[in-house]
C-alpha cells in the first residue's frame, strides 16, 4: 500500500538557506508547492511542485558529481573495479541527455528522467560557453576525486569499517534535536584503522560560510544513529574542484554552537506558523517578497511570483 505523506515539520541546512533568502520563496517550496506531485492538485500546485524541482546548472553539476562519486564509493564496497575515465564519459553522456530533455521542455511531462534546468524554463541569456564550462567544472570534480586519495583509501576498507555510503533513506537518515526531525545525508563515512569514526562531505565550487554547520549536524547523525561518542568523530570537508579538505572538530563548543544556530533557526520557522503542532503555514501575507526585485533574478519561482517580467526587462538591458 502506497504510504501516506504528511507535511511534518522538519529542519535541513538547506530550509534554513531558503528561509533566509526569500520567506516567500520559503513559502512556495515547503508549504504551498506541498502535494504538487499529485495528478489530481490544484495546476497552480503542480506548477510550484515543477517549479521547485528545477535545478540550476551549478546543482546540476553538483548532484552528478555527488552521484558518481556515490556510484563509485558503492563499488570500491563492493570490490568492483572503477574504470575512472568510463565513470567520467557516463555522467557526460548522462549530463548531455538531462541538458536535452530540459532544453525541449520535457521534464513537465517527466520528472523522473530529469527535473529540468532553471536557465532553460526561464530561457535565460547565457553566454555562449556557459554549458561547456559548467562540463569542465564537473570534469575536474570529478579528476580530481578519481586522483586523490580517497578510491585507494576507500578500496582499502574492510566491509566492516564502513558506515554509510549516501544512504538517501527518508526514514532513517534522520536525527531529532529538541524533538525536531533533522535529515542528515552524510556522503561518506567509515571507521578509520584506529577505529576514528570519519564523515566527510564532498563539495563542487568553493568554501563557503555554512558548509561546518553542516558536518557538523552528520557528525551528530552519526553519533545518534549508531551510538559513536560525538566528541571522537572527524568531520572533514572535501573540496573537489580545489583539491582542498579542511577537518571541522567536532568539539563541545563547535556543538554547542550548531545547537545554537539550529534553535535560532527553528524558532524562526516556527514563528511563521499559525499552528506549530500540525506545521500550518500562517497566511502567503506572513511570508513576503524581497523588496528588491533585481535579487529575483535567479528564483525558481519568479513566474508565479509576479517577477518574470522584471527580470526578462532587466535582462534585456
Ligand atoms: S521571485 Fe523574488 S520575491 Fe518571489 S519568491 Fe523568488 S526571490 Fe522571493
Amino acid at each position: 500500500m502506497a504510504r501516506q505523506l504528511s507535511n511534518d515539520f522538519s529542519w535541513s541546512k538547506s530550509r534554513h538557506e531558503l528561509m533566509s533568502g526569500c520567506l516567500r520563496a520559503y513559502y512556495f517550496s515547503y508549504y504551498r508547492s506541498w502535494g504538487g506531485w499529485e495528478r489530481g492538485a490544484a495546476p497552480e500546485v503542480q506548477q510550484l511542485y515543477g517549479l521547485k524541482k528545477l535545478h540550476n546548472r551549478f546543482t546540476w553539476a553538483g548532484s552528478a558529481v555527488h552521484e558518481a562519486v556515490k556510484d563509485a564509493l558503492l563499488n570500491y564496497r563492493a570490490k568492483r573495479a572503477v574504470d575512472p575515465k568510463e565513470a567520467i564519459e557516463r555522467v557526460h553522456r548522462k549530463m548531455q541527455a538531462e541538458w536535452r530533455h530540459s532544453h525541449a521542455g520535457r521534464h513537465w511531462q517527466d520528472r523522473r528522467t530529469f527535473a529540468g534546468l532553471r536557465e532553460h524554463e526561464y530561457r535565460e541569456a547565457l553566454e555562449p560557453d556557459t554549458w561547456k564550462r559548467n562540463w569542465e567544472f564537473t570534469q575536474q570534480a570529478l579528476a580530481w576525486f578519481f586522483q586523490s586519495r580517497w578510491p585507494a583509501l576507500a578500496q582499502s576498507l574492510p566491509r566492516e569499517r564502513w558506515i554509510e555510503v549516501d544512504d538517501t533513506d527518508f526514514d532513517r537518515s534522520v536525527f531529532y534535536l529538541d524533538g525536531v526531525k533533522v535529515f542528515a545525508v552524510p556522503d561518506f563515512a567509515f571507521f578509520d584503522e584506529d577505529g576514528t569514526p570519519r564523515v566527510v562531505d564532498w563539495k563542487t565550487g568553493s568554501a563557503r560560510d555554512g558548509y561546518d554547520a553542516q558536518v557538523l549536524g552528520y557528525a551528530l547523525y552519526l553519533s545518534e544513529r549508531y551510538g559513536l561518542p560525538l566528541e571522537k568523530i572527524c568531520a572533514s570537508l572535501v573540496y573537489l574542484n580545489a583539491g582542498v579538505e579542511k577537518e571541522v572538530p567536532c568539539t563541545p563548543e563547535a556543538v554547542e554552537g550548531f545547537k545554537a544556530f539550529f534553535r535560532d533557526s527553528v524558532g524562526r520557522m516556527k514563528v511563521l506558523l499559525a499552528d506549530a503542532e500540525k506545521n500550518v503555514p500562517k497566511g502567503e501575507e506572513a511570508f513576503p517578497q524581497k523588496e528588491d526585485p533585481a535579487s529575483c533574478a535567479e528564483c525558481v519561482f519568479r513566474r508565479p511570483c509576479g517577477r518574470e517580467a522584471f527580470t526578462l526587462q532587466a535582462q534585456a538591458g
